[in-house]
């Protein structure tokens, strides 16, 4: 392979980055190489890094970074989204090869930084990225263009009005222009005075003028203005995001897809930047807080026109202009006329040519900005490919909780060596020690490559260009250190909102979660390629929600807020909510835990492990609960990966046996919240809440119509049916089965009684035999150490019946102890007495120590 550099003078590390990157990009595209043939491609990249590294000579050098660049992001983003890379693992051979690449890139790190240092230092000087950077802010001139920008300077001409006084070539579109410009002498006169930006050229931005002093432009304008000036156009594209992933405006070099639900009227500029572009890419959010670098914005939505009543879109407009947080724009943020549904009819009408396309502004620094972005195909790739290196989200804890090569075959034995213990770093920058559970990490050799940290591995940068052009999209001051997260604010009820009310109220008494969000650390594990959830929406809203509450919380005299924009985000995201009807609160608890853990779920995107085959499965039936449960859930964390996972996830296992020969088939599922059965004929009775866990692993005979197809008789059978809890969660979300459905649905009443602490050892599968502990000891506890003391810290509260009822919650406050959270009201120090009551439905323990 040779690795064709073409100019031999010295090159920016930019420039070198780039060949890499062309170097890999024909194998980018997901799912099309096999993992073999990506590793072919990797090796020999090394083999051409390896043959030139030790060279005195340059050029050689260059070589050999490029190379070394080119491997890792095949190893570390390409590879692992090759066809067959789920079932590696299960191919001996490949898998060594593959880590063995891995190790061979990580043990060459210092080379590469020593080559990639010395081509620093001697690289011509012109070109530092910052500095360029800091150029393109202090203002456009026309300097920063070295090619392109010059071209584009040397052609500025107004729309319709030649503002140099030199006849420009008319050309087709311009005819289009003049139709806008209504009074196009007078805007041009005062334009510059009127212009906000003085410091400018006016020659750039000459064909500004005179659209910024108006609020629609047209689709003829924005195409031309896109055509010819692509890199001052900033498109705002405010349609939900399933209507842009379809299509959208391609010729847009600067485009943001904002969604329409994550912008609240209150919202100021910076609000937008801090809460409502969690989802976006790293680009967009960056695109978004370079906003007044361009001449021009334009925002749409699907048809917006002139209208009487203030839209959406306009209100955004309006926020751009008005709450500019320090931000203000070079002219009116302009609405596309028509919105998307005119630019899709007109476009074919109006799309120029091939070969009158934008330039393309070779090494500037807008174009390093809008590198690649200009059809979706590459905007997905983005948004995909290149996360792993350049996304936050990777640079922290995951390491700690990432899930260990559980092999698919069940042979024990030589796969798992003895692991090393790392202390778990923590989610959320607050946690206290005493929570700490100890996870054990994974050997390094074996460890999936996509929860690799690039600093703990010491892998390299993949894009050295994007984290040092980019700022991090999360300001390094934002994780406050947050002391007290005590959460004391009431909420309206909109309407039998109170199932809603009374399950934030107990979800905003988990510290841990709160913490999360409160701190914006949630941001940074959004992953907007999960395959389900809500693309980020709900954990953005819940965020939004909590930090409502917390700015509202007032301890001495508790006040409240409305959940109005909440509730509407729920109704839009799920049917059954869109609607003033009472609902079930554990059915909305465990929406939202379900859909915060697919937004926060790291893995989401990794691809389905296939299932177990039939060996395997008769192999894991005879392994031990403890064991096979383990090996269950490090699977299940391949694909299920987020702070809901690690704080509320808990396991059960579901076991058929055949009364006659005694064949088993069992089967193992998360779960958020632990729904319990009220013991059958006891009615009236006084239960408490161990009669109901005993009910929950009491073994159901299967019999008459149920009998089982056991799979060894071949014949149905008698058989019998046991549950257990094979892991429990750091925080338990008991959810009392009170309604049944009979011939109707009805409420069973029974007084269930419940202590403040809980202890749960007896349902938890014991480790019995020397055998079983020693090969547990080579697999990660992740907590999964007796004893299970919880303790009561949220009880919701369900009186009526479940059409005419009503939901309250009893949470605990710290120094405020038990308050009684009753919709908008707020009441403090409650009796304990209160607090553990007859119509408790469900209830929320945290496990101590
Ligand atoms: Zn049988």
């Amino acid at each position: 392979m040779t690795v064709s550099l073409g100019k031999t003078e010295a090159r920016s590390l930019l420039d070198l980055t780039k060949l890499a990157d062309e170097l890999v990009e024909p194998f980018t595209k997901e799912g099309v190489y096999s993992t073999k043939a990506l590793l072919m491609k990797a090796l020999e990249c090394i083999e051409v890094y390896k043959a030139n590294v030790d060279s005195k000579d340059k050029e050689k050098c260059e070589e050999s970074f490029i190379c070394y660049t080119a491997a890792s992001r095949l190893v570390s983003e390409i590879i692992p989204h090759s066809k067959d890379f789920a079932s590696l693992d299960s191919n001996k051979n490949l898998w060594q090869f593959y880590n063995d690449l891995v190790d061979y890139l990580v043990r060459k790190r210092d080379d590469y930084d020593h080559i990639r240092n010395y081509l620093q230092s001697t690289a011509t000087g012109n070109d530092s990225l910052l500095s360029r950077f800091r150029s393109l802010k202090d203002g456009a001139s026309t300097r920063n263009f070295p090619d392109g920008g010059l071209k584009v300077a040397s052609t500025v001409e107004s729309m319709g009005v030649n503002r140099s006084g030199n006849s420009s070539s008319n050309n087709s579109n311009n005819n289009s222009n003049n139709n806008s410009n209504n009074n196009n002498d007078d805007t041009s006169k005062n334009a510059s005075s009127s212009s906000i930006n003085s410091s400018h050229h006016s020659t750039d931005q000459g064909p500004f003028n005179t659209l910024n002093k108006k609020t629609f432009i047209t689709v003829d304008e924005l195409a031309y203005a896109l055509d010819r000036y692509p890199t001052k156009v900033l498109v705002v594209d405010f349609r939900r995001k399933r209507e842009f992933d379809l299509d959208h405006i391609m010729s847009a070099d600067n485009l943001i897809q904002l969604e329409p639900v994550s912008v609240r009227e209150s919202y100021t500029c910076k609000d937008i930047e801090d809460y409502s572009m969690v989802t976006n890419s790293d680009e967009e959010r960056y695109l978004f807080a370079s906003r007044s670098i361009f001449q021009l914005v334009v925002c749409l939505d699907n048809s917006s026109t002139q209208s009487h009543v203030e839209t959406d879109l306009q209100r955004l407009v309006r926020t751009l202009q008005m709450k500019a947080d320090g931000k203000v724009l070079k002219g009116h943020p302009m609405i596309l006329d028509g919105g998307f549904e005119e630019w899709e009819r007109l476009k074919d009408g109006i799309t120029a040519p091939e070969s009158f396309r934008k330039p393309v502004l070779r090494d500037t620094s807008i174009d390093m900005i809008s590198n690649g972005r200009s059809t979706y195909d590459e905007r997905k790739l983005v948004r995909n490919v290149s996360e792993y290196f350049s996304k936050p989200r990777h640079r922290y804890s995951s390491t700690a909780l990432s899930p260990s090569p559980v092999p698919n075959s069940y042979s024990l034995s030589p796969s798992a060596s003895p692991q090393p213990l790392l202390p778990r770093q923590a989610f959320h920058s607050t946690a206290s020690p005493s929570n700490s559970i100890v996870y054990a990490n994974v050997s390094s050799s074996m460890q999936m490559p996509s929860q690799q940290s690039g600093k703990r591995r010491g892998m390299p940068p993949s894009i050295p260009n994007k984290p040092s052009v980019l700022p991090p999209p999360v300001n390094p001051q934002a994780p406050v250190q947050m002391p007290n997260t005590l959460i004391m604010t009431g909420l309206v009820n909109l309407r039998n909102s109170c199932y809603m009310n009374s399950g934030l109220q107990c979800l905003m008494g988990t510290s841990k979660l709160i913490q999360f969000f409160l701190t914006g650390n949630y941001r940074r594990h959004v992953n907007v390629n999960s395959r389900l959830g809500s693309k980020g929406i709900l954990a953005n809203e819940f965020a939004s929600i909590c930090m409502e509450m917390y700015r509202n919380t007032n301890e001495s005299h508790p006040t409240y807020i409305s959940p109005l924009h909440f509730r509407r985000v729920l109704a839009s995201l799920k049917r059954a909510f869109n609607n003033c009807d009472q609902q079930d609160c554990a059915e909305f608890v465990n929406y939202v835990l379900d859909s915060l853990h697919e937004d926060l779920n790291e893995n989401g995107n990794h691809p389905k492990l296939p299932e177990l085959s039939k060996e395997e499965e008769i192999q894991r039936e005879a392994l031990p609960i403890r064991i096979a449960s383990t090996i269950e859930w490090e699977r299940y964390l391949k694909t299920n990966f987020s702070i809901i996972v690690d704080i509320f996830q808990g396991q059960m296992m579901s076991q058929l046996r055949c009364l006659k020969c005694g064949a088993t088939s069992t089967t193992y599922n998360s779960f958020s919240t632990l729904s319990l059965p009220i013991p059958k004929n006891s009615k009236g009775k006084s239960l408490n809440l161990e009669d109901c866990f005993d009910e929950f692993v009491r073994p159901e005979i299967l019999d008459g119509d149920d009998k089982w197809l056991c799979p060894r008789c071949k014949t149905k059978q008698r058989a019998s049916k046991q549950l257990c809890i094979s892991r429990l969660p750091q925080i338990l979300c008991v959810h009392l089965k009170r309604f049944r459905m009979d011939n109707y649905l009805t409420k069973i009443n029974n007084y269930i009684g419940y202590g403040e602490q809980l202890q749960l050892d007896k349902y938890w599968p014991q480790v019995k035999s020397e055998f079983e502990k020693m090969e547990l000891s080579k697999l990660p506890v992740r907590g999964q150490l007796p004893p299970f003391e919880y303790k009561l810290f949220g009880v919701i509260n369900h009186y009526g019946n479940l059409i005419n009822g009503h939901y309250t919650a009893f949470v605990r406050k710290g120094r405020h102890g038990w308050c009684l959270f009753d919709d908008q009201t707020v009441t403090k120090h409650c009796k304990t007495s209160k607090v553990i009551n007859g119509d408790a439905y469900i209830l929320f323990y945290e496990r101590q120590g």
